[in-house]
């Protein structure tokens, strides 16, 4: 356990990426050095994981990404039981020293430093962001958005883009964000401006509840990242028999649904009670809805 008076440190752990060794980082000292293309460039991928009752949910699916991710970036393939056991270490680590069981587990692999052209990877576990238990009490005004960029959905022109991967150039990202708080808004769900479909929240997958029992989420392409959450969601929920289906939607079919949620690894569920300042109707369902996305992270603690 921390001393009282010492905030205690996130977990490090270097994780030497072509299969070498794992250690424990000192928080206090820094990594990454100052020619590290993750740091010149913003050149690499990661995985956000949550911890829950002491273990990292939905590692698997986390890593399948994770190493779809590396292979269309050219880095090297991430080993499973390497990371799996530096997240293994790491967790406990944190569950001991924080005395705490719910965390934020962040895996990097950058392409490495300009002078060594080797590649780095670490992972941190750390305290999930206070803000994100307030929002799921609360839920969120989203605003929806175009990306303000296009993006090359499959055609071929450009096969460099690693469409689908989940890579750390996240700026356009955390300016559109910041934009959106600026004005009032919690987040942001982008679609696509040409035909009005709805794309992704801006680090979240969009989930619609309908009538029914249904679930509806955007089909993952080229400009929606494949959620782990989702998939788990939607494993979970169609053992309890609610109809799941990842099919094109539109904002009017936002405004129509039962209820419209932000669902990804460390934030879980968060509904959205406003759309562009209208206020959507709070459905009787909310409690269950949530409880629902809960237990489908609970129900994979790989
Ligand atoms: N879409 C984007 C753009 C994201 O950044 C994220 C998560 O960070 C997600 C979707 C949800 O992914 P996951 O459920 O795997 O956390």
């Amino acid at each position: 356990m921390a001393h009282p008076l010492v905030p205690p440190q996130p977990v490090i752990y270097l994780v030497e990426p072509f299969g070498g060794s794992v250690r424990r980082q000192n928080a206090n000292m820094p990594h990454v050095f100052w020619d590290d293309a993750v740091v010149t460039r913003g050149d690499g991928i990661f995985e956000t994981i949550l911890v829950k009752d002491g273990r990292p949910v939905n590692l698997e699916k986390h890593l399948e990404r994770f190493r779809r991710s590396a292979a269309q970036l050219d880095l090297p393939e991430p080993r499973g039981e390497q990371w799996r056991a530096a997240t293994r270490d790491a967790v406990a680590d944190y569950v001991r020293e924080h005395g705490e069981t719910e965390a934020a587990c962040a895996w990097t692999m950058s392409r490495g430093r300009a002078s060594t052209g080797v590649p780095t990877a670490w992972l941190t576990v750390r305290p999930p962001d206070p803000e994100l238990a307030r929002l799921r009490k609360k839920g969120v005004k989203a605003m929806t958005t175009g990306r303000g960029y296009s993006v090359d959905t499959g055609d071929g022109s450009a096969p460099w883009l690693a469409l689908g991967a989940k890579t750390l150039n996240y700026t356009a990202t955390m300016a559109a964000l910041r934009w959106a708080r600026e004005h009032g808004f919690d987040d942001i769900i982008y679609i696509d401006p040409a035909t009005g479909r709805v794309l992704e929240g801006a680090t979240s997958t969009v989930l619609v509840v309908k009538k029914g029992g249904r679930l509806r989420t955007p089909e993952a392409g080229p400009d929606v990242l494949p959620g782990t959450t989702i998939q788990a969601v939607f494993d979970h929920a169609a053992a309890q028999g609610w109809r799941c289906k990842a099919k094109p939607l539109y904002v009017d079919d936002l405004h129509s649904a039962q209820s419209v949620w932000l669902v990804s690894s460390v934030r879980r569920g968060v509904r959205v009670t406003h759309l562009d300042g209208t206020q959507l109707s709070t459905p009787d369902n909310e409690k269950e809805v949530a409880k629902l996305i809960d237990a489908s992270l609970a129900a994979h603690p790989d």
